[in-house]
C-alpha cells in the first residue's frame, strides 16, 4: 500500500516529485478519450524510470504466441494492444544543458489529474547542472469533443537567466512495446511530412497492416503575443521534428501550443490518411487551446451530471470511485462498436488491450445505467458481429453445428489465450457473453434485441454446452468435465457449480428467447429457425440437460461445491496463510496453489451473484460464510461481488472493506502493480459495489427497485443513474432516501419494498429503514 498522494474529492496530486513511483503515477494520471489514450509521462526528456504509452484504440499486433509446449487447438498469436507514436514530446535544451528531470534539482513539483474538467497539469522548477533555474507549467488533454485529437501548452519561465532556448517539439514513431514476446518491432514508417509548424508521420502495423497518421501544428506565444518563429525540421528514421530557437529572458514566459491528431486506418483510407490529419490539424489549430479546452471541461462537467457518485464525510472513498468513474469514462464512450474494455484500457500494455469476460460480467451494468443505451448495445453487439468467428473457434476444438465458444481474450473475435487451462477450460465466459443479454434485456425492456441479434448468439451459444457436457451414466446425470471456473486457482476441474449453472441457465434461458422471438416477429423467428436450423430434437436435448446437470452440493454443510472434490481439500482461512506469503501467486508454486482450498475470485459466489433471484437469502448466507474466509481476493475483480453480497446480508463492515479495497486499489496501489496500468474493468466492479451494494438496485418485473443505506461512518451517499427515460439521483443518509428525477418521465419504483411514483422533474423523500440482519 503506498499513500503518497494527496486525497482529494476531485484530483489526483502528487506534491513533490516520487522519482521512485513515477510509472505508478504515470498509470495512475493516463488521459483517455475512448479513441486514444496515453499514460501520464512528460513531454520533455526524461531519462529515469518511466513506461511510456500512447495508445490508439482498435489498433493492434498478432504478436507470435509463446508457449513451452505446444498444444493443437492453440492460437497462431496474442493480439497485444500496440504502443503507437509518441505525440506529446517537446525537448527543451538550454544552451549545452537539456531538460532532464532525472538529471537536475527539482522544487515545488505538482502534477495532478484534473478529474471534475479531464485535464493533467504539471508545474515545477528544475535547477539545472549550471544553475539556471527554469520554471515549467504544463497542461495537456485528449479531447472528448475532438476525439481524435490531444492539445498541450508547454509554458516555460526562466527564472534566473536569459538565453536561447532550443525547443523541439517531435513526434516518435521509433516505439517498441515493453510487452513483445519476441523484441520485435511492430511498426513499419510509410511516409513523413514536415510544413511550417507542422509535421507528419504515418507508421503501418506490420502483419495486421493498420495505418496511424499522427500529425502536429505547434505555435508559441511569449508574454501572451504570439511569436512567428523559425523552425528547422529535423527527420530521422521514424522520427519527425521542428526545431525552434528562441531568446527567452528572465522573467519572460513562452508557451509552446502543441495540437495533435491521431487517425487510423480503422476510420480513415490510408492513401489520403495524412491530407486527413493535416485538415484535422487545420481544425483544431483553428479552434485554438482555450476553446479546446473550455470544451473539454464543459464535456466533462456534462458527463458527470449523469455519473457522479458523491460521498460526504469521507474524501478517501469519495476520491476512489470518482477515479474509477473517470477512468471508465476515458477507456469507452461507445460511440464505435468495434471498440471495446480491455483491462488496462489506455493506461498501460498488460493484457493486450484485449477484450475478456470482465466487459459482460463487471461492465455492462456500469454503461447501463450512466450512459445512452446505445452505448451497452454497442457493447452487445461487438460480440454479435464476432460470432462467426466464436463459430470458428468452436470449430477447431471439434464443436459442430454453429456451436459458438467465445474468446477469453480478443481483438478481433479470434481467441488470442495460449495457455490450455484457460484457452480450452475457461469456457465460463461464454456464459457471461449470454449473461449480459439477458441483464441488458432487463434493464432496458429492449427485447427486440433478441429478434435483431440476441436469440442467434444465445443459440450458438446453447449449442455449445449442449455439446461440451457429457452424459454419466454413474449419476445419471449430465456433467462437464475438464474446466476451469473463474477461479483461476484450480485448473481442469470436473463439475464447476458456477460453469455447469450457467450452462443449464442459458440453455434455459434460449428456450425463453425463442418462444419470445416467436410473440414478438413471427416472420423472423421462421427466417431463424430455417436459416440457423434449429430443430425440435436439439430443443428436447436442452430441456433434458436443464433438467439433469449435476450440480455439486454438500448435504451437511448446505452448500453448492465449487467443484467435484472440493471438500477433500484441507480447508482453512486465509487468516492461516503464514505472515508474507501473501499474494500466494507471488510466494507460492503453482502446484501447491492448485491442491490448496484458496480462492483467486470469487466463484460459487459469482454464480450466486449473477443468479441471486434463485436463490433465498438462506442459501446466499451459507455459500458466503462458507468460501469469503478462503477467498484471496486475487484478481481485481472478486472484492467487490463479496462486497454487494455482504452489503445484501447487512454485513456493513465487510461490505465496506470489500468496497475500499476496490475503489482504491490503484490509487494506493494495493496489488502492486499499478505501474504496469490500472485494472479499468474492475473499476466498474467499484461502481457497482456502491450502487448495486449500498444502494441494493435490482430490476424486478421491469421495476427499477432500491434498497439502499448508508454505510455507518458517511453522511450520505448520492448516485444517479437512469433508467428507462427517467435520470435518477438517489441520495441516501442514514436517516432517510431522497429519489429525485431530472427527466421528464415519471417513474414507480420500489424503495425498500415501498412503491414510490416520483413524476418528472420532482422528489420523494422516504424513511431508511434499519436493516433487519
Ligand atoms: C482474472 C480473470 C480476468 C482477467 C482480466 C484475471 O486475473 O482471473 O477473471 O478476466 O484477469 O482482467
Amino acid at each position: 500500500m503506498k499513500h503518497y498522494l494527496e486525497n482529494n474529492p476531485w484530483r489526483i496530486v502528487e506534491n513533490g516529485f516520487h522519482r521512485e513511483y513515477n510509472e505508478i503515477t504515470e498509470s495512475l494520471m493516463s488521459l483517455g478519450n475512448g479513441r486514444m489514450g496515453q499514460r501520464g509521462n512528460f513531454e520533455e526528456k526524461f531519462t529515469g524510470k518511466t513506461l511510456q504509452g500512447n495508445y490508439v484504440a482498435g489498433v493492434y499486433y498478432p504478436d507470435k504466441t509463446r508457449v513451452g509446449w505446444w498444444k493443437n487447438g492453440y492460437p497462431e498469436y496474442f493480439a497485444k494492444v500496440l504502443n503507437a507514436a509518441n505525440w506529446i514530446g517537446i525537448d527543451i535544451d538550454i544552451e549545452y544543458e537539456s531538460l532532464d528531470l532525472n538529471h537536475c534539482d527539482v522544487r515545488d513539483f505538482h502534477r495532478e489529474l484534473n478529474m471534475e474538467e479531464g485535464y493533467l497539469e504539471r508545474s515545477f522548477v528544475a535547477v539545472l547542472k549550471s544553475g539556471k533555474e527554469l520554471r515549467v507549467n504544463a497542461k495537456r488533454f485528449c479531447s472528448i469533443v475532438d476525439d481524435e485529437a490531444g492539445a498541450i501548452r508547454y509554458a516555460i519561465t526562466p527564472l534566473n537567466f536569459d538565453a536561447k532556448i532550443t525547443i523541439t517539439p517531435y513526434l516518435d514513431g521509433a516505439i517498441r512495446n515493453r510487452d513483445a514476446n519476441y523484441d520485435e518491432t511492430f511498426w513499419d514508417e510509410v511516409r513523413k511530412e514536415t510544413a511550417y509548424g507542422e509535421a507528419y508521420i504515418e507508421m503501418r502495423t506490420r502483419k495486421t497492416g493498420f495505418h496511424v497518421a499522427t500529425g502536429m501544428c505547434v505555435a508559441i506565444e511569449q508574454d501572451g503575443q504570439r511569436v512567428d518563429y523559425q523552425s528547422q525540421p529535423i527527420k530521422y528514421e521514424k522520427y519527425v521534428a521542428n526545431r525552434i530557437s528562441l531568446d527567452c529572458r528572465q522573467g519572460q514566459e513562452t508557451a509552446i501550443f502543441k495540437y495533435a491528431v491521431n487517425l487510423s486506418s480503422l476510420n480513415y483510407d490510408p492513401d489520403t490518411i495524412i491530407q486527413d490529419a493535416h485538415k484535422y490539424i487545420q481544425r483544431i489549430t483553428r479552434k485554438g487551446f482555450d476553446k479546446m479546452l473550455f470544451e473539454q471541461k464543459q464535456a466533462w462537467v456534462d458527463k458527470w451530471k449523469t455519473n457522479d457518485i458523491v460521498i460526504d464525510g469521507d474524501v478517501e472513498a469519495q476520491q476512489g470511485i470518482r477515479f474509477n468513474i473517470f477512468q471508465l469514462n476515458q477507456t469507452y464512450t461507445g460511440e464505435d462498436e468495434r471498440l471495446n474494455i480491455g483491462p488496462k484500457g489506455f493506461t498501460g500494455e498488460k493484457y493486450g488491450g484485449s477484450t475478456y469476460w470482465d466487459t459482460e460480467a463487471y461492465c455492462l451494468p456500469f454503461y447501463l445505467a450512466t450512459a445512452d443505451q446505445k452505448v451497452a448495445k454497442n457493447l452487445l453487439v461487438y460480440r454479435y458481429k464476432q460470432l462467426g468467428k466464436a463459430i470458428e473457434n468452436a470449430q477447431k476444438l471439434g464443436f459442430t453445428n454453429g456451436a459458438a465458444l467465445y474468446p477469453m481474450v480478443t481483438m478481433n473475435g479470434e481467441e488470442c489465450h495460449n495457455e490450455w487451462e484457460i484457452t480450452f477450460e475457461e469456457i465460463h465466459r461464454n456464459g457471461a457473453i449470454a449473461y449480459a443479454i439477458y441483464d441488458y434485456v432487463r434493464y432496458t425492456g429492449d427485447e427486440q434485441y433478441l429478434v435483431e441479434y440476441g436469440l442467434e448468439v444465445l443459440l450458438a451459444i446453447s449449442r455449445f454446452w449442449s455439446q461440451r457436457v457429457n452424459w454419466s451414466k454413474e449419476k445419471q446425470q449430465y456433467v462437464m468435465l475438464g474446466v476451469t471456473g473463474p477461479n483461476e486457482y484450480e485448473n481442469n476441474v470436473n463439475n464447476n457449480w458456477y460453469t455447469n449453472y450457467i450452462a443449464a441457465w442459458t440453455l434455459r434461458y434460449t428456450l425463453e428467447a425463442i418462444d419470445k422471438v416467436k410473440d414478438l416477429n413471427a416472420d423472423r423467428y421462421i427466417e431463424l429457425v430455417d436459416r440457423l436450423q434449429i430443430r425440435p430434437d436439439e430443443l428436447t436435448l436442452a430441456e433434458q440437460i436443464i433438467e439433469k446437470i449435476h450440480l455439486p452440493y454438500d448435504e451437511d454443510k448446505a452448500v453448492f461445491l465449487q467443484q467435484e472434490g472440493f471438500l477433500d481439500k484441507d480447508l482453512m482461512p486465509v487468516w492461516d496463510i503464514p505472515e508474507g506469503q501473501r499474494p500466494i501467486n507471488q510466494n507460492w508454486s503453482w502446484d501447491r496453489i492448485l491442491r490448496s482450498c484458496f480462492i483467486k475470485q470469487a466463484d460459487v459466489l459469482q454464480g450466486l451473484y449473477f443468479f441471486e433471484d434463485e436463490f433465498d437469502t438462506d442459501t446466499l448466507r451459507r455459500n458466503f460464510d462458507f468460501y469469503e474466509p478462503m477467498t484471496v481476493h486475487e484478481s481485481s475483480l472478486s472484492p467487490c461481488v463479496h462486497s454487494i453480497q455482504a452489503s445484501k446480508l447487512g454485513m456493513k463492515e465487510k461490505a465496506y472493506e470489500m468496497y475500499l479495497r476496490t475503489a482504491r486499489l490503484d490509487l494506493d496501489d494495493y496489488n502492486n502493480d499499478t505501474e504496469d496500468g490500472c485494472h479499468i474493468t474492475s473499476m466498474a466492479g467499484t461502481w457497482l459495489a456502491v450502487v448495486k451494494g449500498f444502494g441494493g438496485m435490482r430490476v424486478e418485473k421491469n421495476q427499477l427497485v432500491l434498497n439502499p443505506y448508508c454505510p455507518e461512518h458517511w453522511q450520505a451517499l448520492s448516485f444517479k443513474i437512469r433508467f428507462r427515460g427517467a435520470m435518477l439521483q438517489v441520495t441516501t443518509t442514514q436517516q432517510d432516501v431522497t429519489v429525485a428525477n431530472a427527466s421528464a418521465t415519471p417513474i414507480t419504483l420500489l424503495v425498500h419494498g415501498q412503491s414510490v411514483t416520483v413524476a418528472g422533474n420532482s422528489q420523494q423523500t422516504i424513511a431508511a429503514v434499519a436493516q433487519s440482519v
